[in-house]
């Protein structure tokens, strides 16, 4: 297994990696899913390293780029790739800038609570998100054929408008971005977000077949399938108790919490 001095490996199985910046306080997930014929990347991390030089090392296949969504910690090395999707709905991030955030904050939120030693070409006074234009679009129900194993792509808005989760049909993993990890909250609290529509994607993943494990982009990598039971009741006690709006602070479930 690969050494490195930023990134963790970790292997899901012979074709699928995690590799994640558990130096960071994001504790951010990206994940390399490879077929027989092509290799997709789900995101490209903080951008604090480059990730591409882990990559390299786990296939010579073309790789490309599925964007869950625009976020700083999403996108760090998407320059590095040459294919790179992402939804109509995060688009205008990608090129133009993610709306809301100043770069002031990013920076200040990169350098923050790091707790290893960064590479030598990390500088969080010059860090910038990447910004560019991409190859193509993502869109509900469009299916990724690898060859001997098929994605599938939802589109689970709400966090940010062009959100997506991955469904692994072959192997029953769901990527679920940033729409459901554990530990800490899952944001949809900014003006950008949109509780309605994150609580309609939370709602819309439970209903998803012979899911078997589920990834969240952030802490715990890979959470057992019960959690879309929790998920489930969630959604229902949020609309029974009229939670779903701005204002209402973080609530927690057993395995996971939301904060609006
Ligand atoms: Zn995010
Ligand atoms: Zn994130």
């Amino acid at each position: 297994m690969i050494k490195d001095d930023w990134f963790t490996v970790q292997f899901i199985d012979e074709n699928t990696y995690a590799i994640s910046e558990y130096g960071h306080w994001e504790k951010v997930h990206s994940f390399l899913l490879l077929g027989s014929k092509r290799a997709i990347l789900i995101d490209t991390g903080l951008g604090i390293d480059n990730i591409k030089r882990i990559t390299d090392q786990l296939t010579t296949m073309p790789i490309e780029v599925i964007t869950t969504h625009v976020h700083t910690d999403h996108i760090g090395s998407h320059a590095e790739f040459a294919r790179i999707f992402v939804h109509k709905g995060d688009e205008d991030w990608l090129i133009n800038g993610i709306k809301g955030l100043t770069i002031e904050q990013i920076r200040k939120d990169i350098r923050r609570d790091i707790t290893i030693p960064t590479p030598v070409t990390f500088n969080p006074d010059t860090y910038r998100p990447f910004q560019g234009k991409p190859t193509g679009n993502l869109n509900d129900g469009d299916v990724f054929d690898l060859g001997n194993r098929r994605l599938i792509i939802y589109h689970t808005p709400g966090h940010s408008p062009g959100h997506i989760s991955v469904f692994d049909e072959t192997n029953g993993y769901l990527f679920t971005g940033d729409l459901l990890y554990d530990e800490t909250p899952v944001y949809a609290f900014y003006p950008s977000t949109n509780p309605a529509d994150l609580v309609k994607s939370l709602e819309r993943i439970t209903g998803i077949p012979n899911v078997k494990m589920v990834y969240g982009s952030h802490n715990t990598l890979g959470l057992k399938p019960v959690i879309l039971e929790e998920v489930r009741n969630a959604v229902e006690y949020m609309r029974d108790n009229d939670l779903i709006k701005f204002g209402t602070g973080i609530i927690t479930f057993n395995g996971f919490s939301v904060q609006f």
